[in-house]
């Protein structure tokens, strides 16, 4: 089988279950044991880490909460932010293509805390527009929360331009960059980011371990904790650390930082390459998301009078997804791709491929090959396609 779903999640660096498997065993101490060796130990291992994921964001190291994953990041920051200022306002600024974790946080907020929220619509190719996020603010207005870059279409949206205006107006900017983060190059201060959520298992670490970046300064930025227990995380989020998970995440952030630029470059010739060998094989195929402004390893294809089902049906032996299997029980089309105008059809037809560190030339040539075979056989069989 090949793996091209790196989107949804990515296979464990071995480098990176190395340096994990002290900590599970003769290093198995709890941070938070101040008396003895063992809590030394495993203190030690956790702020390691915490320095290598602050240096590949740009931030400080005590400025990384812990957490579950993404999900979990997501929505301590809109819950821990509309709960500490909830009286300076009541308004909270998002986009209509945001992860799940940060659409349906705010879904709660409205139905529960009675927030109201502005989700913003999104040009064709899945952008955001920094005018927009400025027009939707209001005097109540506490967060903006716009993603990095999206996890089905791969746009990345301009989200140092949303970040000045967020400082200009004083409203704080929380991104969800849990796709972005180890892919392209992210500075928290020169984008002006003030929370930020992102996952050791979209860049080659353990599964269960996440970040919030807080910001500590210019402004300090406060949340309020939505667990109750022993105030780990400067009181943000209580919890014994999962030590192994955190040092693993270290170590995937510093593979980043090292590997990211050489990643990329090879990653996006691969998927240019496999984008040319199917639009050249292939009429009726269209590219979803922003041709320029996206993830390196980011391919979306609308494959016309194919149901994206049935291809991936007809190619079981690669892993991929489709635009309907992202919110996997019902059979919607993808929101996102509804989101950027893209028809109930063609958004039913649409696939992402998700390239990945470990990805071979010869596996994306194949799935290429297999791909175009898959879909010319479909569209011999509709009835819907005029050859
Ligand atoms: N946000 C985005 C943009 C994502 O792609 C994902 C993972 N699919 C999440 C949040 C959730 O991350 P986690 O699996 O770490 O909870």
């Amino acid at each position: 089988p090949i793996y091209l779903d790196n989107h949804s999640t990515t296979p464990m660096d071995p480098r990176v279950l190395e340096s994990m498997l002290p900590y599970f065993t003769e290093k198995f101490g709890n941070a938070a044991s101040r008396n003895h060796a063992f809590g030394w130990d495993a203190e030690e291992g956790v702020e390691a880490a915490r320095k290598q994921i602050a240096k590949l964001i740009h931030a400080d190291a005590k400025e990384i909460v812990f957490t579950s994953g993404a999900t979990e990041s997501n929505n301590l920051a809109l819950k821990g932010v509309i709960e500490m200022y909830h009286e300076k306002g009541d308004h909270i600024i998002t986009s209509s293509t945001e992860h799940r974790a940060v659409l349906d946080t705010a879904k709660a907020l409205e139905a529960k805390r009675g927030v109201k929220v502005t989700y913003l619509p999104v040009d064709k190719f899945g952008m955001v527009n920094p005018e927009d996020v400025r027009n939707a603010i209001t005097d109540k207005t506490i967060l903006i929360s716009v993603m990095f870059a999206n996890n089905e279409i791969g746009t990345i949206n301009p989200v140092k331009a949303i970040g000045k205006i967020a400082k200009e107006k004083g409203i704080l900017l929380h991104c969800d960059a849990t796709q972005g983060v180890g892919k392209v190059p992210i500075d928290v201060q020169d984008m002006g980011i003030d929370l930020m959520s992102f996952s050791a298992h979209k860049i080659y670490g353990p599964k269960g371990v996440g970040a919030l970046y807080v910001r500590k300064k210019n402004p300090r930025v406060r949340i309020a904790a939505q667990m109750d227990g022993g105030g780990h995380e400067r009181g943000m989020r209580s919890g014994t650390l999962p030590v192994p998970l955190i040092v693993g995440f270290g170590k995937a952030c510093e593979l980043c930082e090292q590997e990211m630029a050489a990643d990329a470059a090879r990653l996006s010739v691969m998927r240019d390459r496999l984008h040319a060998t199917i639009t050249k094989a292939l009429e009726d195929v269209y590219l979803n998301g922003h041709p320029t402004e996206r993830l390196p390893h980011n391919l979306n294809i609308s494959f016309a009078y194919v149901e994206g089902e049935s291809l991936l049906m007809g190619c079981k032996e690669i892993a991929l997804s489709s635009g309907s299997a992202c919110t996997s029980a019902t059979l919607e089309p993808s929101y996102v791709l509804r989101a950027l105008g893209v028809g109930a059809e063609l958004a039913h037809s649409s696939i992402r491929f998700g390239l990945g560190r470990f990805t071979l030339d010869e596996e994306v040539d194949y799935a290429g090959k297999r791909i175009i075979e898959t879909v010319t056989k479909l569209r011999e069989m509709s009835p819907l396609y005029e050859m």
